[in-house]
């Protein structure tokens, strides 16, 4: 039987509903959680996210979330569980590290792949750790994670192996495969768009994660139409792996959201008639919860937060259904795609 191994419990992968593959419900880089400017008013922001999820994602027939947010960008297990304990959704959080650049705590770049691979394991089979404390909240997917050269982001410079991947990333990858072949999950990671103009960073998380002996149609490259490369994507693709479409109605690293949401469409029609339809999957990167210090009304990354949830089905759905695309083949993306490659089987 295949399973959805959310946060409070394994749930069977057919009762999924619609799921939402990069998610954030609470976000905030590493550091933030010790700024007197966002301590948190936990309840207040519980019930913050519980309406947005009511009424943006279960009237819509959503029923699954995978958060995104590795543990150094404020994973909060106990979060999770309360959001998902107050609307019924299924919840999964993921073990993984953010880009080595911007995450990886030092006292995780001093472990060997192997100690690595056994933090991964016990978060997805005992439970998360926060704030020195065990959980008994498990993870069910792994995030690995490149790119973002900088504060002000620059394309990675050549690191371990040849590849723009930095040393302590690659240990973190091939970690990740280990761990994920052990417990049986499926691997979700985040690429810089800034890298495509040196390389296809997707494609070399693969060969790292392939060197290890991944099984790669497990394995979905998030932030792969950010904006459209589509013959990156065939190279992706045509290695057994999966793409995901994100950053709808988010303009990151282009002027406009309407742009990007246009070529983000029309890539997919291409896909889809090359044949891709079963290996795409959709999703926003929405912060949910993001209680950082400065924002100010001009701040590009207001844009993961203000994009509404209903923005999926009054302006992208239309978008792709102008475009030919069908009933059939968005539940194919929303639904079967990621069940598939993000269940376990148990
Ligand atoms: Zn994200």
């Amino acid at each position: 039987m295949r399973i959805f191994r959310t946060v409070l419990g394994d749930v069977p992968a057919e009762s999924s509903g619609r799921i939402l593959t990069h998610e954030h419900l609470l976000y905030g880089y590493p550091g933030a959680e010790l700024d007197h400017r966002t301590v948190l008013r936990y309840d207040d922001a519980v019930g913050d996210v519980a309406a947005q999820v009511t009424s943006g994602m279960i009237a819509y027939g959503y029923g699954t979330l995978i958060d995104m947010t590795p543990p150094e960008v404020g994973r909060h297990p106990q979060f999770m569980v309360d959001v998902a304990t107050k609307t019924g959704l299924n919840v999964v959080a993921i073990t993984g590290f953010f880009p080595e650049r911007m995450g990886i705590p030092y006292y995780w770049r001093r472990q060997t792949r192997e100690e690595l691979t056994e933090f991964f394991v016990r978060d997805l089979t005992e439970g998360m750790v926060f704030a020195w404390q065990q959980t008994p909240y498990r993870a069910g997917a792994i995030k690995i994670a490149t790119g973002q050269e900088s504060v002000t982001p620059k394309p990675s410079p050549v690191g371990a192996h040849g590849r723009h991947v930095h040393e302590v990333e690659d240990r973190v990858i091939r970690a990740a495969a280990h761990a994920a072949m052990e417990v049986g999950c499926g691997i979700n990671t985040h690429i810089d768009p800034m890298d495509f103009e040196v390389t296809n960073p997707g494609r070399e998380q693969l060969e790292i994660l392939d060197e290890e002996g991944m099984d790669l149609s497990r394995v979905i490259i998030g932030h792969a139409f950010v904006p459209p490369q589509v013959e990156m994507m065939r190279e992706v693709l045509k290695m057994g792996a999966n793409v995901q479409l994100d950053h709808i109605g988010i303009p990151w690293r282009v002027d406009s959201a309407e742009e990007l949401d246009e070529a983000m469409a029309n890539a997919l029609v291409e896909l889809i008639d090359d044949g891709y339809l079963d290996r795409i999957v959709l999703s926003f990167d929405r912060w949910f919860f993001n209680p950082r210090s400065t924002v100010t009304d001009d701040d590009p990354q207001l844009a993961n937060e203000k994009v509404d949830l209903s923005y999926m089905f009054t302006s992208w759905v239309p978008r792709l259904k102008s475009k030919g695309i069908t009933d059939e083949q968005l539940d194919t993306i929303m639904i079967h795609n990621p069940r598939r490659i993000l269940s376990i089987a148990v």
